[in-house]
């Protein structure tokens, strides 16, 4: 488990980032500015395709994390 944030965001700040990475592929901390790094959680049942794709958004700075969901539908 990760680090617990000291601060953890608002909602509104974890909008924001789910907004971003939604639109443009990549996140930055709304707080330090810098771009967030990601790791994608396995469902540990990707083979069956239907392992929800989640990927997790970590500042490597402030230690917020947003866990994001990706929608259905591959885009690449
Ligand atoms: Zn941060």
């Amino acid at each position: 488990m990760p680090v617990r944030a000291e601060r953890p965001y608002t909602p509104e700040e974890e909008q924001a980032v789910r907004q971003a990475r939604a639109a443009t592929g990549t996140a930055e901390c709304p707080r330090c500015a810098l771009p967030m790094r990601e790791k994608a959680i396995g469902g540990g049942s990707f083979g069956l395709g239907y392992a929800r794709r989640r990927t997790w958004l970590l500042c490597p700075s402030c230690r917020n994390s947003v866990i994001f969901d990706a929608e259905r539908g591959t885009r690449t």
